[in-house]
């Protein structure tokens, strides 16, 4: 496995490599939803590459940054494990110098959600990510169905913007318990912990209702709603009905309508969501 920590080096490599890359792009603290996606990337490439890059630009002021888990050394160990080809960790100085001036933005998708509680996180993310794919050039990316609005968003600025990249998104991995797995789960207290699984609880719920005939997004929203707000650990940022291509929020339920929360545990934002066909 080799490890990466510049860009002229990562640069290098794949202008060697004739292969077709397949990239990762994490930030780091790997779990089973992070592997999951390498091993998908393993089987539909010549090589893989793993980015390991807390962004920066994609926290706001008043985020956890400073607090982001960071393990770089069980990460690398883990990902030798799971045969990674490549591991590229630029340093923060490199890709953000003191001069930095330019974004990327896609203006579509972003004016609801998780934009709505996270202002500017996104062109953070879609900045980030077109550089990763400017240096590494990978010929797919692989993203988590989790982070929904994010994938939707890098698919939108692949195809706005010509990057001749396929872009693949990978179902959410889940704790017996059905929390989604998530890097931010290793904040949660014991009793954050056990509170956390009123997410899935939830969504569960709406998918329920849904197989049940339920017709009306808004019955679903109220019963989700309540269902949360009885945990006393649970604050709600959001509870969305919404079609999963264009994430606008539903009346009727269709067959692509997907539910979609982002729900506070404590100090700790979870987000997660599921197809309800
Ligand atoms: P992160 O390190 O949190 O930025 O996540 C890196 C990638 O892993 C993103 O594309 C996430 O959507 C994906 N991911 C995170 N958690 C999960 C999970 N539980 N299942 C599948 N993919 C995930």
């Amino acid at each position: 496995m080799k490890i990466i920590r510049t860009i002229a080096e990562m640069n290098q490599l794949s202008k060697q490599e004739n292969a077709s890359l397949g990239l990762v792009p994490t930030m780091g603290y790997l779990h089973e939803g992070h592997l999951s996606l390498v091993r998908e990337a393993r089987g539909a490439n010549t090589a893989v590459v793993v980015s390991i890059f807390v962004n920066p630009i994609q926290f706001s002021p008043d985020e956890d940054f400073d607090a982001y888990p960071r393990d770089l050394n069980r990460d690398l160990k883990i990902l030798a494990e799971e045969r990674t080809d490549i591991v590229f960790v630029p340093s923060a100085e490199e890709m953000f110098p003191r001069e930095y001036a330019s974004w990327v933005e896609v203006t579509s998708l972003i004016n609801r959600l998780e934009e709505a509680f996270r202002p500017g996180h996104f062109r953070g993310v879609t900045t980030v990510v077109a550089k990763l794919f400017n240096i590494i050039r990978p010929a797919k990316a692989y993203f988590g169905q989790k982070d929904i609005q994010q994938a939707s968003i890098i698919k939108k600025m692949v195809a706005d913007l010509n990057m001749n990249i396929e872009i693949m998104i990978i179902p959410t991995v889940r704790e017996d318990d059905g929390l989604a797995m998530s890097s931010r789960n290793s904040y949660l207290s014991p009793a954050e912990r056990r509170a956390a699984t009123v997410l899935f609880k939830a969504l569960t719920l709406a998918r329920k209702m849904k197989q049940g005939g339920e017709q009306d997004a808004n019955n679903l929203r109220q019963q989700m709603s309540s269902l949360i707000q009885k945990e006393p650990l649970a604050h709600i940022d959001y509870v969305s009905i919404a079609d999963a291509d264009t994430l606008e929020e539903l009346f009727l339920l269709d067959k692509n309508a997907l539910a979609i929360l982002a729900v506070r545990i404590g100090k700790t934002r979870l987000i997660d969501n599921m197809l309800l066909e």
